[in-house]
């Protein structure tokens, strides 16, 4: 019988929440079968051999979710309070052409109160286990960003200067409290630090930087935009931060070459002191610098 109360309490949920309820004065092993009572189905027998609470935890695993995230739960959304199946399909309902322009609007994510269990369909406060069925409703659960997702595999984290969940791993980034934001530690010892650098729209799709969920790359100048649409921009020879005016890039070779051909080849007379523009050339590789925003 000690054995069994062992087995029980390895299982983190139910040790946890067998630390919940000190005050029933109760020993270890009656605490567990409490719980495991609580827990299980009541028409199946209880056998702790087959029947553990990883398995539990499990449940439905990988089969809920939305495009946007795998989890066992949906949100109930405090501005109108509808139910989505996260944050995102919540503001692609809510913004598209159809709703009336004054009706648009995106949730308030930290202030979502309420999640539906996906299994059992129990409505109650967010937490990581549902409160009726015991399954967990995200591997990844952030308590302060109401974020959900069974998959791990993105490295999620939060940071608590940025105040958000991010991807990417946190041993890959660093916070910068200058900047505001979360940067890669490649950038660590030399980043061109701008005041809230990130904190900003994109200046050629005009997304809002600091939330995004795509690449971001920082110029040489600190500024700030969408790796995707630097690219674009480059692919148009424009090579100028679009804030700035500054070179994207370390131009310093183009420019050295281009002063050995001028040396090399020198001015007939009559062209002497006339000024011409020239295109500019490849420029190097950036950085990719910023995590994606792994926000619910
Ligand atoms: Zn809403
Ligand atoms: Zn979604
Ligand atoms: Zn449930
Ligand atoms: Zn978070
Ligand atoms: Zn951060
Ligand atoms: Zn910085
Ligand atoms: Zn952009
Ligand atoms: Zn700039």
């Amino acid at each position: 019988m000690a054995e069994l109360a062992v087995n029980y309490s390895q299982a983190p949920h139910l040790e946890a929440s067998a630390l919940q309820t000190p005050s029933t004065e109760q020993n270890n092993i009656e605490a567990a079968e409490t719980y495991s009572q609580h827990l299980m189905p009541t028409e199946e027998s209880f056998d702790p051999a087959k029947s553990t609470g990883t398995e539990l935890l499990d449940k439905g695993f990988g089969q809920h979710g939305c495009s946007h995230y795998q989890r066992r739960c949906r949100i109930r959304a405090p501005c109108c309070d509808e139910v989505f199946d996260c944050r995102h399909c919540h503001n692609e309902a809510k913004n598209s052409i159809h709703v009336d322009q004054k009706l648009r609007h995106d949730v308030p994510r930290h202030q979502i109160k309420q999640v539906i269990c996906s299994l059992c369909g129990t409505e109650q406060e967010v937490r990581q286990n549902c409160v009726n069925c015991g399954v967990c409703m995200g591997r990844y659960f952030c308590g302060s960003c109401n974020l959900y997702d069974d998959d791990t595999s993105k490295k999620q984290y939060h940071c608590d200067g940025c105040g958000i969940c991010r991807i990417g791993g946190q041993e890959n980034f660093f916070h910068c409290n200058k900047c505001r934001c979360c940067f890669s530690t490649l950038l660590k010892d030399d980043h061109p630090c701008v005041e809230g650098a990130m904190h900003h729209d994109c200046p050629v799709c005009f997304e809002y930087l600091f939330e995004t969920r795509n690449d971001v790359s920082v110029m040489r100048c600190g500024h700030t935009m969408h790796r995707s649409c630097l690219d674009e921009m480059k692919e148009h020879s424009q090579y100028a931060c679009p804030l700035c005016c500054k070179s994207v890039c370390d131009m310093s070779k183009v420019w050295e070459r281009l002063d050995m051909e001028v040396a090399a080849t020198p001015m007939p007379e009559n062209y002497r002191n006339k000024m011409v523009r020239f295109p500019f050339l490849h420029p190097p590789q950036l950085k990719v610098a910023k995590p994606r925003c792994a926000r619910n």
